[in-house]
C-alpha cells in the first residue's frame, strides 16, 4: 500500500508531497516537515484528523 499526502491539501500554498509505504512513515514524515517548516511542533487532535483526511491511499 501506498501512503500519499500533498501538504497543501492542508496548508495552501505548500509544495512538499510526501509518499511512504505505511501510515506511519507517512506521519512521522509530516510531523518533521510541519516542525520545520510550519513551526507545528505538536501534532494535536485537530491537526491529525486534518491530515489523516487528506491522505490518499493507493495498491502497491
Ligand atoms: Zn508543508
Amino acid at each position: 500500500m501506498k501512503y500519499q499526502l500533498a501538504c497543501g491539501d492542508v496548508m495552501p500554498g505548500c509544495a512538499q508531497n510526501f509518499d511512504t509505504d505505511s501510515q506511519d512513515a507517512l506521519l512521522g514524515q509530516v510531523g518533521e516537515h510541519a516542525a520545520r517548516d510550519h513551526g507545528i511542533t505538536e501534532i494535536t487532535p485537530e491537526v491529525l484528523a486534518a491530515v489523516s483526511g487528506k491522505i490518499r491511499v493507493s495498491e502497491g
